[in-house]
């Protein structure tokens, strides 16, 4: 049997809006049956307008070096569970500042040895989407209406699939957080969508089928299932993650994650696996994921 999550791990420890140590959270991802566990911790910001309402005594700086720290701490903790679970260590992207976010996101990736990378969308140009229903309802009046930010949205999503191909693409449509229950797209919007599939088939991304929408009310698992089945028609691979921040989310709804792959018509799901020293892709057929 083989249980995994790539998108997680974000800790009290190196993130003001998560809870707990890094270490307890691995500790809880044993406990939970966990084989492999992938953290990745948000990138730190470059400018100050994108430090959040609980970052505001901080500078960048500070979150590059809480970054630095998180890395360090991180690779530590690999070597130390090995032989218990197996650790991955990455960081999540973000596209800000617009102009020069893949540079930066490359710039981070060689500052330590990390394994893998989770390609994510948190910002439409310069806004935040994932924030506040105030920010957001901003950002759809700044783009044109809803409908032109959720393309706007898909837009991003392929150019940052394509300038950095993640090996993990984060919560594809995040976009529709604010959305509540029953989310769902424009027929205008879904050429956009198309797009951005075809950009992480391109990249070899593996999809984060993501369970956070669960415990924030925000309807079903990321992607909302008619975009999981198209991207089941592209052959594009998936993964879990369970995008915990803090121990109490360890695992949290990640079975709704992979009955979607199923009926999705999926038969695998595919986990990273890191083997003398390079990590890959490996698939796991259905029947033998579970914890
Ligand atoms: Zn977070
Ligand atoms: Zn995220």
């Amino acid at each position: 049997m083989a249980w995994f999550s790539f998108h997680g791990g974000h800790s009290g420890e190196f993130c003001r809006h998560a809870q707990g140590t890094l270490e307890t959270i691995l500790e809880t991802a044993v406990e939970r049956g966990f084989t492999t566990y992938g953290v990745s911790e948000h990138a730190p910001k470059e400018r100050a307008r994108d430090l959040q309402s609980d970052e505001q005594d901080l500078t960048p700086e500070d979150t590059q070096a809480t970054f630095r720290a998180y890395a360090g701490r991180a690779l530590e903790l690999r070597e130390a569970f090995a032989g218990r679970l197996e650790v991955l260590v990455g960081f999540e992207t973000e596209t800000v500042p617009p102009d020069c976010f893949a540079d930066s996101m490359r710039a981070l990736r060689s500052q330590a040895p990390f394994d893998y990378v989770v390609g994510s969308v948190h910002h439409v140009g310069d806004w935040p989407i994932d924030v506040s229903v105030e920010l957001f309802e901003e950002a759809a009046r700044d783009l044109g209406g809803r409908d032109a930010l959720d393309c706007a949205y898909f837009d991003q999503v392929a150019e940052m699939a394509t300038a950095l191909r993640p090996q993990v693409l984060g919560h594809l449509d995040l976009i529709r957080l604010c959305q509540g229950q029953n989310p769902s797209f424009a027929p205008s919007t879904w050429p956009h969508i198309e797009r951005a599939l075809e950009a992480v088939s391109a990249a070899g991304s593996l999809l984060d089928i993501n369970a956070a929408p669960l415990r924030k009310n925000a309807g079903p698992v990321y992607p909302i299932p008619p975009i999981l089945e198209r991207a089941r028609e592209m052959d594009i691979p998936v993964t879990l993650g369970d995008d915990s921040h803090g121990p109490d989310h360890v695992g949290l709804n990640l079975g709704a994650s992979v009955r979607a792959i199923a009926a999705a018509g999926y038969r695998e799901i595919h986990c990273l696996r890191r083997v003398d020293g390079a990590v890959r892709p490996e698939p796991v057929p259905i029947a033998e994921v579970k914890p």
